[in-house]
């Protein structure tokens, strides 16, 4: 067996709701009931659910960010579950989070350049701009990305700039909570070959949380599907896939296919056409591909690999 980088053993979180009447107790939300799993060094883990089942409260818990109720978990063979905030600094040159919203997660009032030399500061290094360029080189943005503020980004470059932040400290391992949720389909597929590109490069360890399975699929080897706070099935994710156990793996499959358009290099014009050229035909009428709406702002800027910002 490979070296775990992260084991996970019966972890439960219960939330305590406040109450609402001075007579009644609050109530418990049961986020996670008893989660386990583990991840090898070099492993690209996906953990696909529907929302609300638990995903972000278990990767805040593997992040060290949140504690979890009872249970285990040992990042690099180091128990993290107990450990408190000032003995985290080593989980944090480990491990690094990409969220879901770069806009909530990036200071608007940083320049891109603090921005990612943040983690840097923190662990006392100066003099980070050869470091910074490197980084926007590594994520496909220009040197002079360096010098502006997050809003003048789009939200795929802003996406960009939230990995180059994450591998800004070296970590061995990248969590990354719906990084392409926010954003517009075709524009998912070029930051998902990016992730990809970057995690086989740099011999990252990926813990990968989505909704959307055909998004796990194209950057996972292996998945763990869970319902309710509960993983209810694990496996490579090819089998998953093709043959799902679990009657809510079976569902989440039969969702997939829908992305996997985009994936395959259509642009947002075309699957506008053909979502339009399919409700048409449904109805009995036929529409022209001329019919489509224009293009996403974004599916024009982003066309080559290192647009200017
Ligand atoms: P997901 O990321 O899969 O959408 P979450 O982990 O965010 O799910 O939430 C799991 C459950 O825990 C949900 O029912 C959510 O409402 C609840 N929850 C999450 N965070 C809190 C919190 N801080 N306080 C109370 N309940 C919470
Ligand atoms: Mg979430």
């Amino acid at each position: 067996m490979a070296e775990v980088a992260i084991s996970v053993r019966e972890v439960v979180r219960d939330y305590r709701r406040p109450r609402t009447a001075l007579t009644t107790p609050g109530s418990v939300v049961h986020a996670l009931r008893g989660v386990s799993f583990e991840v090898a060094r070099g492993q690209r883990f996906g953990i696909v659910g529907e929302s609300g089942c638990g995903k972000s409260t278990l990767l805040r818990i593997i992040a060290g960010l949140d504690q979890p109720t009872s249970g285990s978990v040992q990042v690099g063979g180091v128990e993290i579950s107990r450990l408190p905030e000032r003995r985290l600094g080593f989980l944090r040159a480990q491990l690094q989070l990409v969220f879901q919203d770069p806009m909530g997660s990036l200071d608007p009032r940083m320049r891109v350049r603090d921005i990612i030399a943040e983690p840097l500061v923190a662990q006392g290094h100066r003099d980070n701009l050869g470091r910074v360029h490197e980084l926007l080189d590594a994520v496909g943005l220009q040197p002079e990305a360096a010098d502006r503020f997050p809003h003048q980004f789009s939200g795929g470059q802003r996406q960009r700039i939230s990995i180059a932040r994450a591998l800004a400290p070296d970590p061995r391992i990248l969590v990354a909570d719906e990084p392409v949720s926010a954003l517009d389909v075709s524009v998912r597929a070029q930051v998902l070959n990016l992730l990809d590109e970057l995690v086989q490069r740099l011999s990252l360890t990926l813990v990968f949380v989505s909704h959307d399975l055909s998004v796990v699929r194209h950057v996972c080897d292996s998945v763990a599907v869970m319902s309710r706070g509960e993983i209810v099935e694990t496996g490579p994710i090819a089998d998953v896939y093709d043959a799902p156990a679990h009657p809510y793996s079976r569902q989440l499959v039969a969702a997939a296919p829908r992305l996997q358009a985009a994936l395959a290099g259509r642009t947002a014009a075309v699957l506008a056409a053909e979502t339009l050229a399919a409700r048409a035909s449904s109805r009995g009428a036929a529409v022209s591909p001329a019919a489509a709406p224009a293009p996403h702002p974004e599916t024009q800027a982003l066309p080559q690999p290192k647009d200017a910002p």
